[in-house]
């Protein structure tokens, strides 16, 4: 039988960059979808961005495929109305999604869509390991008219199991990235992810996250593993993302243990160009591709998959993100004619 995959189109150009990772996904397996609506979609259907009955859908699924969620249309600052967002956190807390993995690897043929010089990006390839469901977006909040608090709690057995993922993928070395200058959470963390660095054969070194922001614009090439916590790895992954020239290119993988993956592009919903048929689709392609990988062990596959996106950008497809003209549809059918 097909794996079976959960598709959550979502909201803006959400469902305009699905249909095409469909695409790419039929041309190397065969895979069983199920679609769902999600974010504000679900909000307007259902008034929650995530139903009990999608999220069972995702428990009972192989893997599950997110666009992006949000736009206007359900932007609040009542902390009483639903928010598109509270649909992707139900999500990694209903999956127990810990673990969110965002490679970053320019491709040469993209050197010059960086707004970093050539000569800085040249070799890079990192991987930002961030830890998912615990810190201050997970912890308790407080607000009264004239005041608001939000808690940021880690326990020893969360920045272990995140840890020990990011030493299992790192090749060269492991950057921890932390405020242990100033937060008790970034203390404990870089006690645990220390003495843990003695089980693996990979050297570990410590960054706070203010200069890590500056390193990895400065000599991005010089990382391998970036380990950090929610929300750090939140900002540090999107600064990254620029490395690559467009936020358009970058895929994600989200892990838990043992259960369905969820893989999604690192980007948003796009609002400004909703509609317009200019989303680049490459990032949601590539999401596809590590869900091959990382959700349904077919290697060879998801490797065709990106292979075959390299070629495309070799060859000139330039969405408009990268400066280019070329629609959704096209940057499709180029990735399509690759394969
Ligand atoms: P965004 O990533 O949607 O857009 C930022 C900029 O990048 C925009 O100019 C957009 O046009 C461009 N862009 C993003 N993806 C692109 C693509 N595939 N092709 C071409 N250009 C692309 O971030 P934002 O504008 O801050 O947020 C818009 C909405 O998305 C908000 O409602 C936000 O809450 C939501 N959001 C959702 C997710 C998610 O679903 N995981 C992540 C971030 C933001």
């Amino acid at each position: 039988m097909a794996p079976k995959i959960i598709l959550l189109p979502g909201d803006g150009i959400g469902p305009e960059i699905t249909g095409p990772a469909v695409e790419v996904l039929g041309a190397v397996t065969r895979l069983e979808y199920e679609e769902h609506l999600f974010g504000g979609a679900s909000i307007d259907a259902h008034g929650t961005a995530l139903t009990e009955e999608t999220l069972e859908a995702c428990r009972r699924a192989d893997a599950v495929l997110l666009a992006a969620v949000g736009g206007p249309k359900w932007d609040t600052t009542d902390p009483t109305k639903p928010r598109p967002e509270q649909g992707l956190l139900g999500l990694r807390k209903g999956l127990g999604l810990y673990a969110n993995l965002r490679p970053v690897r320019p491709l040469p043929a993209l050197y010059d869509a960086s707004p970093l010089k050539r000569e800085r990006i040249e070799g890079t390839d990192l991987l930002v390991v961030r830890e998912l469901t615990g810190g201050i977006y997970f912890g308790e909040r407080t607000r009264t008219a004239d005041s608001a608090s939000d808690t940021c709690v880690y326990t020893r057995a969360e920045i272990e199991r995140i840890a020990r993922v990011a030493f299992a993928a790192a090749r060269r070395r492991v950057t921890s990235v932390d405020k242990a200058n100033v937060l008790e959470t970034s203390r404990l963390w870089r006690e645990v992810v220390s003495g843990l660095a003695a089980d693996y054969d990979v050297p570990l070194d410590h960054l706070l996250v203010d200069n890590a922001a500056m390193q990895l614009v400065a000599n991005p090439s010089d990382f391998d593993v970036i380990l950090t916590e929610n929300m750090f790895g939140d900002i540090l992954s999107d600064e990254a993302a620029m490395i690559t020239g467009s936020i358009g290119m970058l895929p994600s993988a989200s892990l838990g243990s043992g259960g369905p993956g969820l893989f999604e592009p690192v980007h948003g919903s796009a609002p400004d160009i909703a509609g317009t048929g200019a989303a680049n689709p490459l990032a949601m392609i590539l999401s596809a591709a590590l869900m091959l990988r990382h959700g349904l062990a077919l290697e060879s596959e998801a490797a065709a998959i990106e292979s075959a996106v390299d070629r495309a950008l070799s060859d000139g497809l330039r969405t408009s993100d990268l400066g280019g003209t070329a629609s959704t549809r096209d940057a499709t059918d180029a990735v399509l004619q690759q394969l």
